[in-house]
């Protein structure tokens, strides 16, 4: 069904969270863009970006929301996750501390959205294999734990980062139908 004139079937928001500077500006323009910004806090401050996939043969814009730096304050508006249907929590596989508070945004996500909300636990800068600090066994672990998927990214080098976005659209998708 095609929804009056519109060149998509459905639209799903999906947030981005995690602590300031594990990558979510350029999770979002990798995806979303294909681009990549060593320095992205003064040029990006972006609300939110569109993106097309098609899934299941139906056209699905996805409305990515990013934090534009607020969370460097901890001051993540209600509205940012109001009606989001789906999350990215992101960390950095080089900063254990942000790997440590992905638990406090997950709850925090839960006191404004469904439970159920599909959520992929993703560990960003898999380029950087010499400064890794979180294993693989480890964001496992809590992801189990968390009952969401696992997966490692690099925004650099675009390494299964489209990946990580379609598995949070298929998961809204497949609720939804
Ligand atoms: P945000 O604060 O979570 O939005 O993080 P940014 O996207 O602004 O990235 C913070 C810093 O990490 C910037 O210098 C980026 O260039 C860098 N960065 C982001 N993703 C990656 C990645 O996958 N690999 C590497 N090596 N650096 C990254
Ligand atoms: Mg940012």
């Amino acid at each position: 069904k095609s929804s009056g004139g519109s060149d998509y079937d459905l639209i799903f928001k999906l947030v981005l969270i995690g602590d300031s500077s594990v990558g979510k500006s350029n999770l979002l323009l990798r995806f979303t863009r294909n681009e990549f910004r060593l320095d992205t806090q003064s040029t990006i401050g972006v609300e939110f970006a569109y993106k097309q996939l098609i899934i299941d043969g139906k056209k699905i814009k996805t409305q990515v929301w990013d934090t534009a730096g607020q969370e460097r304050f901890k001051t993540v508006i209600p509205q940012f996750y109001r009606g989001s249907e789906g999350a990215l929590a992101v960390f950095d596989l080089t900063k254990p501390e942000s790997f440590d508070h992905i638990t406090v945004w997950i709850e925090e996500l839960h006191r404004h959205t469904p439970p159920d909300l599909p959520i992929v636990l993703v560990g960003n800068k898999s380029d950087l294999v010499d400064q890794r600090k979180v294993s693989r066994q480890q964001a496992t672990a809590l992801a189990e734990q968390l009952n969401i998927s696992y997966m490692e990214t690099s925004a650099l080098n675009a390494s299964n980062v489209e990946q990580a976005f379609i598995t949070v659209v298929t998961g809204i998708f497949y609720k939804k139908i």
